[in-house]
């Protein structure tokens, strides 16, 4: 029987005990709170490592039985253990988070391995071991503030889909990283705001579907970014299993992406994709990211 905690650090922290791939007990969640948000933004990164610290072992101590792995997954480019950049939570970029909060649980009696995952990522390891496809290649897109990719089964790599050129338009130049014609550039929250001053992104989305003709351009646009950028990773990795999550996956209309999808990609043996949106909740990362640590420690 496996044992391992699996914690997810986005906009706030959620951290549950796993036993053989399945969640046991209660989700612990920092800020208790879940309207607060933002909570995490001003709080420096050895103080998150604390927290963190303190969560894993009150759910270490919930159980007789020894913690095999630890995973926990954050927004941002991870290596090795190391967080190379996190434009959402600018305090840990840099951070030797699987060294560093390993170090800290050792002084409180916590011995087990640290697995740093990228959040995209575990969300694509919970949606595998959810649906008992382990051995299988799945995708998610996360969209939210910004836009995630995420990949099961790991590889090295950078896998930054949401920085995936779709347009050559050289005035496409809302992406929060600064590149031009990104697809978070187009889809993410932040994008949507800088590029309709006048109105929210849910307004957009609403008066798009009342007919107005700015507005369901934009949509339209919308959409076939992601196409493109679904696109793309078919013709690079085959075609498969797609699922769409996160806090904006609402604003996602199947059938139109489909249909734009359809467009892209033409060679019959690539046609065999399919496309699921998946509520936005915060188990499946917590699970993914478990996984992950415990298929870890077998490499
Ligand atoms: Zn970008």
């Amino acid at each position: 029987m496996s044992n391992a905690i699996g914690v997810v650090m986005t906009e706030h922290i959620v951290a549950g005990r796993m036993e053989n791939h399945r969640l046991v007990g209660e989700v612990v969640r920092y800020p208790s709170d879940s309207n607060e948000v933002d909570a995490l933004m001003g709080v420096p990164g050895g103080a998150l490592l604390e927290i963190l610290a303190n969560h894993i072992t009150e759910l270490a101590g919930s159980s007789e039985k020894q913690v095999e792995a630890i995973g926990v997954a954050v927004p941002g480019v991870v290596r090795h253990g190391v967080v190379e950049d996190a434009p959402n939570l600018t305090q840990i970029k840099g951070m030797r988070m699987a060294d560093e909060l390993a170090g800290v649980l050792m002084g409180r009696g916590v011995k087990a391995p640290v697995h740093i995952a990228n959040d995209a990522d575990a969300i694509a390891a919970g949606v595998a071991a959810k649906f008992g496809q382990l051995d299988r290649l799945t995708r998610v897109w996360t969209i939210g503030n910004g836009i995630g990719y995420g990949r099961w089964p790991y590889v090295e790599g950078v896998w930054e889909g949401g920085h995936i050129t779709v347009t050559l338009d050289p005035k496409e130049r809302y992406c929060g990283c600064g590149g031009v014609g990104h697809l978070e550039g187009i889809m993410g929250y932040r994008a949507m705001r800088l590029r309709f001053l006048d109105r929210e992104p849910e307004e957009i989305f609403a008066h798009a579907k009342e007919g107005d003709a700015r507005c369901r351009e934009f949509v339209d646009l919308w959409h076939r970014a992601l196409a493109a950028g679904t696109a793309s990773f078919i013709h690079l990795a085959g075609p498969g299993r797609f699922y769409f999550t996160g806090h904006n996956v609402g604003f996602v209309d199947v059938p139109l992406l489909r249909a734009h999808l359809e467009t892209m990609v033409k060679m019959s043996p690539l046609q065999s994709f399919s496309l699921e949106v998946l509520p936005n909740d915060d188990e499946t990362a917590l699970l993914g990211a478990g996984v992950s640590a415990l298929r870890a420690l077998t490499w």
